[in-house]
């Protein structure tokens, strides 16, 4: 007999939610094509589904032949915008609100002339958006980048919205001895906060982690590698298929998370299934 012990919050965030709702909203108004920049959010399935109900995904704008493209959750940069409207498209902004923010907060540290830092992974179109709307102007560093300050003045620093309280602690103690300034502002998302401390918590109590979601969301894989951080044997899936009985072996509780951008459904089929294995 097997326990299963779910983590308490887990499936779409209301970020990923609007963004989904956004691009339906417009589907259900006009007759005219919906595209979306790149996949609306990291998880196939979900893409599949919304492709089906006439919401299809380009990864370059020459593939749009006019209508509406809904700019996802992570948000694009300037010179993407531009050239949305530049071919006569409509833009339906699904930014979330807090990718929003951390675009806000590094254009105002460099325009206040902080030498600014963003803690997150350099090609995540999140991060791209950030370095665009501040015209390139800021550095991204990630958690093994030796930190050089150019000028001696001073530092501003943000993060990617899904990096780990973790890695914003620890650049800031990279940059604290290099500056007599440091402005700090903790751009991190408190959802995917709290889900990061709830897998790092259910990893100190299982001795087996199934996290479910897409293997190219940022943050399904950083609750993945926190849990496997924490010593804890970790299954990342995308859906139940992937799931082996053979990995429960000997296992008598199994933790379960699932990331921002995974579908209520894909969390159902998973749990049932580790139902019947236990
Ligand atoms: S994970 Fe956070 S930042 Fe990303 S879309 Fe969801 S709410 Fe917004």
């Amino acid at each position: 007999m097997m326990d299963l012990l779910l983590a308490k919050d887990m499936g779409f965030c209301f970020g990923v939610k609007r963004a989904i709702k956004l691009a339906r909203d417009i589907r259900k108004k006009t007759e005219e094509n919906v595209y979306t920049m790149g996949s609306l959010i990291h998880n196939p399935q979900v893409v599949e589904k919304l492709r089906g109900e006439g919401i299809v995904p380009v990864s370059d704008l020459s593939e749009a032949d006019g209508g509406y493209v809904v700019i996802r959750s992570h948000g694009v940069s300037p010179e993407v915008r531009k050239d949305i409207k530049e071919r006569g498209l409509k833009v339906i902004d699904a930014t979330c609100p807090l990718v929003k923010r951390a675009q806000e907060k590094a254009m105002e540290l460099v325009k206040d002339g902080y030498e600014t830092f963003v803690v997150g992974e350099r090609d995540h179109p999140e991060v791209e958006g950030i370095v665009g709307y501040t015209g390139g102007r800021v550095q991204v560093i990630n958690v093994d980048d030796e930190v050089e300050i150019k000028e001696d003045g001073k530092v501003g620093l943000i993060a990617q919205t899904t990096q780990s309280m973790q890695s914003l602690e620890d650049a800031i103690i990279k940059l604290l001895p290099k500056t007599k300034e440091l402005k700090v502002f903790n751009t991190i998302c408190e959802v995917t906060d709290r889900r990061q401390e709830e897998v790092r918590r259910l990893a100190g109590m299982v001795d087996a982690m199934v996290v479910i979601g897409g293997k190219k969301s940022a943050n399904t894989s950083r609750l993945a590698a926190i849990s496997r951080n924490e010593g804890c044997m970790t299954h990342h899936i995308e859906t139940v298929d992937e799931l082996k009985e053979d990995w429960f072996e000997g296992r008598d509780r199994v933790g379960v998370v699932a990331g921002a951008s995974t579908p209520y459904w894909v969390i159902d089929e998973v749990i049932c299934k580790l139902n019947e294995i236990a």
